[in-house]
C-alpha cells in the first residue's frame, strides 16, 4: 500500500482515505462520495480492528460481507480497497500504541475502556500505510472524530480530517452496521433515540437552556416505551466533552443506549441560531 501511495504522490495525485470496518451502508458510501469529490485517488479501508473491542464486546459476531462491500465500493468508483488482515496490522512482537488523553474520559470512553486507544492506534497505522492528503470520518461517531482530530494535531500528522454529517434511515435511525442486529420490534424502539434528540432540539429552539431539563426530556422520551436501556444522555461542550449546567452558544447532545443487546449511539449539536 505504501509503495502504491508513493507512486500516486509522485504523480501529484491527491489521496483521500475512508477508513471503515466494513459491512457497508449508505453512511459509509456517503463518505466515499465525499472523498470522490475531493480526491484523485480514493482509498477505502476495511479492517475490523480487534484492538478497539473490549473482551465482552461483539468482535467475533461483528457483521462481515466482504464481497458485497467490494461491489458497493466499485460502484462508487473507489480506486483502492485496502483490507489488511490482523497479522499484517499487528504482527508478532507488535508493541506500539497511541493514546489520546482526556477526550476518551467521557461519553463512550467511560464504558468502553481502551476503545479509543485502539481506534487511535489503528487509524495512525492506516494513515502511515495509505499516506492520504485527507481522511473522511462520520460525525455519527462524534467522539471518535474529535479524538482523531486531536491526535492529528498533537502528532503533527500531515493530513486534513473531514467530518461528514450522519446519514439516517427513512425513519431517522442513524445508519450503523450494528443495526443489522436489530429485530423489527427493536428497530421501532430505536427510533426513540432520534425522537428524543428532536424533542431536545425543539425545546432548545424554544429557549430552554438548562441541561438538566433538556437531558431529562430526552430521557423521558427514551423511556416512554419499555426496552431501551440508557447508558448515557449527556449535554456537554462539543470540544472538551465537559458537562454543562447551562447551554451556551453550542452544546453536544450525545446518547448511548442499548436496544435489546445492541448498543446504539447518536448525537446532535445544538447551536444558537
Ligand atoms: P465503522 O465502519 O462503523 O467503523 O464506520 C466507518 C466510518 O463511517 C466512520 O468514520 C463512521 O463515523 C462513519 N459512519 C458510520 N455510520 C455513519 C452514518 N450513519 N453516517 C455517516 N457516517 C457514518
Amino acid at each position: 500500500m505504501q509503495n502504491a501511495s508513493d507512486t500516486f504522490r509522485k504523480e501529484g495525485k491527491k489521496i483521500g482515505l475512508v477508513p471503515t470496518m466494513g459491512y457497508l451502508h449508505e453512511g459509509h458510501l456517503a463518505l466515499v462520495r465525499k472523498a470522490r469529490g475531493l480526491a484523485d485517488v480514493v482509498v477505502a479501508s476495511i479492517f475490523v480492528n480487534p484492538l478497539q473491542f473490549g473482551p465482552k464486546e461483539d468482535l467475533a459476531r461483528y457483521p462481515r460481507d466482504f464481497e458485497r462491500d467490494r461491489t458497493l465500493l466499485e460502484q462508487e468508483l473507489t480506486d483502492v480497497l485496502y483490507f489488511p488482515d490482523v497479522a499484517e496490522m499487528y504482527p508478532q512482537g507488535y508493541s506500539t500504541y497511541v493514546e489520546v488523553k482526556e477526550l476518551p474520559d467521557h461519553l463512550c470512553g467511560l464504558s468502553r475502556k481502551g476503545h479509543f486507544g485502539g481506534v487511535a492506534t489503528v487509524v495512525a497505522k492506516l494513515f502511515n500505510a495509505v499516506k492520504p492528503h485527507f481522511a473522511v470520518f462520520g460525525q455519527k461517531d462524534y467522539q471518535q472524530l474529535k479524538i482523531i482530530q486531536r491526535m492529528v494535531k498533537d502528532l503533527n500528522m500531515d493530513l486534513e480530517i473531514i467530518g461528514y454529517p450522519t446519514v439516517r434511515e427513512e425513519g431517522g435511525l442513524a445508519m450503523s452496521s450494528r443495526n443489522a442486529y436489530l429485530s423489527a420490534d427493536e428497530r421501532e424502539k430505536a427510533l426513540l433515540i432520534q425522537a428524543s434528540m428532536k424533542k431536545v432540539e425543539e425545546l432548545f429552539r424554544g429557549g430552554e437552556r438548562k441541561a438538566r431539563v433538556l437531558e431529562g426530556e430526552a430521557r423521558r422520551v427514551l423511556t416512554s416505551k419499555d426496552g431501551i436501556d440508557i447508558e448515557y444522555v449527556t449535554l456537554c461542550d462539543p470540544e472538551t466533552f465537559h458537562g454543562l449546567e447551562e447551554v451556551g452558544t453550542s452544546a453536544l447532545l450525545a446518547i448511548a443506549a442499548k436496544v435489546g443487546k445492541t448498543r446504539l449511539i447518536d448525537n446532535t449539536v445544538l447551536t444558537e441560531p
